[in-house]
């Protein structure tokens, strides 16, 4: 695309803020990254200033490293002025972590959605030193690859309160099409869905910035996973309807602060892009299940590389997402392998297309 192009999407801010340090992106807009001890190394977090102190957006992992960073940013540049809101996107526990610390530790007032934070109280309860019945379940149904089934299976499973720290009572709901103040700037809320329930986005009504927690990220496409809490959800159909939800209120001067990677403008472009490659991969799927394949066998139609055992998770529960959808939509039928994996395959055409 040619320099100027109104169709492109642009980074204005390349450097990273360091840690412990924020790059104000816009007046009174704070941007600030955690790290991540994960392939995806970081997540974004932003405080709006309020005046008297600060509504912080999403918090990153309970670790100590985090907790610490975060009272530096806290003594730094944010001025020793009081956290009293944060407001979180999704449940996420790079999103999340941190939420019930700044509410015990530091007195702030948690804003989310009803799911994201029954989400998180539900999850932070569901400890395990061995994966559950369903889970291995779940995996089978997914033709997880047995070497891998069989090593999980013997070990700690991710606990979701290994890395979220403990939530207290009482959080403040925001609901699709309510007006947030924040900033110095009334926000409209939307809500996606697909990478998870309910996800908040802000859009400004002031000027043009747009928080996008993992709804809009630019660069990498947001997982989109299906997990064994409920193995039938379309998160691929819901992702799609957000998308295209999105499109009549984006604008390519939106400068859209993310919840990975680095901010940008050209928000329509992006959206595009975030639907093309889906119903890229779903096509590719579509002609890679003229044979019977499990969810574990589709790697390389959705994702055109290799996948490493770092990726392996996230990758099935991803492929799980798209056989799911096309089941949904009909295009698919399913039958159980001996091992308990699910075969799925395209339906024989009747018009022989
Ligand atoms: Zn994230």
């Amino acid at each position: 695309m040619k320099d100027g192009s109104p169709r492109m999407i642009r980074y204005p801010f390349e450097d990273i803020p360091a840690e412990g340090e924020a790059t104000e992106v816009a007046e009174g807009v704070l941007w600030m990254r955690l790290p991540l001890p994960m392939a995806l190394d970081h997540v974004n977090v932003f405080a709006l200033n309020d005046g008297d102190g600060w509504t912080v957006i999403d918090t990153g992992f309970a670790t100590r490293k985090t907790k610490a960073i975060w009272e530096k940013l806290m003594a730094g540049p944010l001025g020793g002025r009081p956290v009293n809101r944060v407001l979180v996107t999704h449940h996420h526990p790079d999103h999340v972590g941190l939420a019930g610390w700044f509410q015990s530790e530091h007195d702030a007032e948690l804003i989310t959605t009803r799911t994201a934070w029954l989400f998180s109280r539900m999850l932070l309860l569901d400890e395990h030193d061995r994966p559950t019945q369903e889970h291995l379940h779940f995996w089978r149904r997914a033709g997880m690859d047995p070497e891998i089934l069989e090593l999980r299976a013997n070990e700690r499973p991710f606990n979701y309160a290994d890395c979220v720290a403990p939530m207290p009572l009482g959080f403040r709901r925001v609901q699709e099409g309510q007006t947030f103040r924040a900033g110095g700037r009334n926000w409209t809320v939307r809500l996606g869905n697909g990478h998870a329930p309910d996800h908040v986005t802000l859009w400004s009504q002031d000027d043009k910035l747009v928080i996008a927690g993992d709804q809009l990220l630019p660069s990498i496409s947001s997982n989109l996973g299906v997990y064994a809490t409920e193995p039938e959800a379309d998160p691929v159909g819901q992702w799609l309807d957000s998308c295209e939800g999105f499109l009549p209120h984006a604008r390519e001067d939106h400068f859209v602060l993310p919840g990975h990677k680095l901010p940008y403008t050209g928000l329509p472009t992006r959206l595009r892009q975030l639907i093309d490659n889906h119903h890229g991969a779903l096509a590719r799927l579509r002609t890679h299940l003229q044979t019977p394949a499990s969810a574990g066998d589709c790697f390389p139609p959705l994702f055109k590389r290799s996948i490493g055992a770092g990726e392996y998770g996230l990758a099935l529960v991803e492929a799980v997402g798209h056989v799911n959808h096309l089941y949904q939509e009909g295009e698919l039928t399913r039958t159980l392998r001996e091992d308990g994996a699910w075969l799925w395959q395209m339906k024989e055409s009747v018009d022989g297309e």
